[in-house]
């Protein structure tokens, strides 16, 4: 069963094929096989996903089966769970067991779907490797010498080695595509505002979104489906009707234009992936669609507009973790300052304490006008250059990220080299716009990704030309060879 998609898994739970527990113990035992090995989850709910198991056989029973139902799923530790330990990849939420469910997860549940655990992640969503997490580094199933990829490393791991048929994820800027691309799975960015944040903890806000990885778009499809809408408790999420991304799959993409930004494809970009690139542009052209070339003059800032925003915000969402209200607290502590001290000193790993120096300068009187203020003003150009793109053509496409998986340790200590592995990927979140990545073909045994970005709320779209392409390719149905019985 561990090899079947999320889509055919519901077809099997809906014909009887086996249960819904069945299908959950088959999960458990492979986390348990592997769990040891990639250290794809911080904490696995093994007893809590049975009865839910069991609850949603009740349910099917009594012909009251959801969108979901019966379908295990990871979601990012991230993820406020009640009763469950939320860490966030960080000691300082180490012991956090959040008095209630994000709103992702709640609806997903209310869909019928089953929680396995909690996945690993770099510290606070930042890195792009995974190896900031407090729990240790998350290994890559393709490689377990390589990086998973990041943040939401260890949802990519977990569905890539069969230890999920899908997981949430969460992308500021690149977590949810990169990691994809680096471990072989489809990963979705939706529209900022399209899903719910509300009980997802804060990075950079005005970046953050939730977004699906699994197989294949098929599944990211239904899994959006449940995520996706209006939320009362987050005044960012938008209220515009949901389109049927289900329906949306017809697989037909004849009179599609597809821009290729002449930016995504550098000199100096690895001529393989470059070359795994065009050929997924030849398959889509097979399909009937047809290539324009455009220019995103002002990407080429998104990096260095992006690393002053996002830790300018991190740095605001982050004072809230001062040893008083939740999270880590130091041992008797001499007064209120050393309190917050020696908490903040002990509970953040160096990564989130560099971001929240960053920002903190970047923000502070004399410098706001030189960083922030100019950063936004980067942001709304590169929002304008999307804008244009769009008038010339449907979806963008290129490489998802420069490299494939890399060695563990070898970018760790070198934080500008780690955050160039995002420059494809930055910019989107620096617009607000919905992009996927979908697995693309191997070089030296290693997934290569390949990134589709969309005008606003086109996902629908976005999600039938990733599925058209998955009918003609089957890179999305490799395993890599971690062995097991289940
Ligand atoms: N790698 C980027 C960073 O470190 C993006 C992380 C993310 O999307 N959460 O900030």
């Amino acid at each position: 069963m561990i090899d079947l998609t999320l889509t055919e898994l519901k077809d099997a739970l809906a014909r009887g094929d086996f249960s819904a527990r069945e299908l959950t113990a088959a999960y458990l035992q492979r986390i348990r096989e592997h769990n040891g090995t990639l250290n794809a989850y911080i904490t696995v709910t093994e007893e809590q996903a049975l009865a839910a198991a069991d609850a949603s056989d009740a349910r099917r029973a009594r012909g009251e089966a959801g969108l979901l139902e019966g379908l295990p799923v990871a979601h990012k530790d991230i993820f406020c769970t009640r009763d469950v330990r939320t860490s966030c990849g960080s000691l300082m939420l180490d012991t956090f067991n959040a008095p209630y469910d994000a709103t992702v997860v709640a609806r997903m549940a209310d869909a019928g779907a089953i929680m396995l655990g909690k996945t690993n992640m770099d510290e606070f969503a930042m890195g792009s490797s995974n190896e900031t997490s407090y729990y240790g580094p998350v290994r890559n199933p393709w490689d377990t010498a390589r990086v998973p990829g990041g943040s939401s490393g260890g949802a990519a791991a977990a569905v890539a080695g069969r230890l999920a048929p899908a997981a949430t994820g969460t992308d500021t800027g690149g977590s949810i595509r990169q990691p994809a691309a680096l471990c072989g799975v489809t990963g979705l960015k939706p529209t900022y505002g399209r899903v719910s944040r509300w009980g997802m903890i804060a990075f950079a806000s005005s970046l953050d979104q939730a977004g699906p990885m699994a197989h294949t778009a098929a599944d990211c499809a239904l899994l959006l489906q449940a995520m996706a809408g209006h939320d009362d408790k987050d005044s960012t999420c938008v209220n515009e009707p949901v389109t049927d991304y289900c329906a949306a799959l017809s697989g037909d993409i004849s009179g599609l234009t597809i821009g290729l930004p002449e930016e995504f494809f550098p000199d100096d970009l690895d001529g393989r992936i470059a070359d795994a690139t065009q050929a997924v542009v030849r398959v889509l052209e097979q399909r009937g669609a047809r290539v324009a070339k455009v220019s995103l003059p002002s990407v080429a800032l998104s990096v260095p507009a992006y690393y002053v925003i996002a830790p300018a915000e991190a740095s605001s969402n982050l004072s809230r973790f001062d040893g008083v209200r939740y999270g880590h607290r130091c041992d008797d502590p001499a007064d209120l300052m050393d309190l917050y001290k020696r908490s903040r000193s002990e509970g953040f790993g160096e990564e989130v304490k560099r971001r929240i120096l960053v920002g903190t300068y970047a923000l502070s009187h004399g410098y706001y006008d030189a960083y922030y203020l100019r950063a936004q003003k980067v942001r709304r150009l590169i929002r304008d250059d999307f804008k244009r793109a769009f008038e010339q053509c449907d979806v963008l496409l290129g490489p998802t990220s420069p490299e494939l998986a890399f060695a563990l340790g070898s970018k760790k200590d070198d934080p500008v080299t780690m955050y160039m592995a995002d420059v494809f990927t930055i910019a989107v979140n620096l617009a607000g716009l919905p992009a996927l990545s979908m697995p693309a073909g191997f070089i030296d045994g290693l997934p290569v990704g390949v990134q589709l970005i969309g005008n606003y709320f086109d996902e629908g779209r976005l999600l039938n030309v990733a599925h058209s392409y998955q009918q003609e390719t089957e890179w999305h149905r490799q395993a890599p060879a971690l062995g097991g019985t289940a």
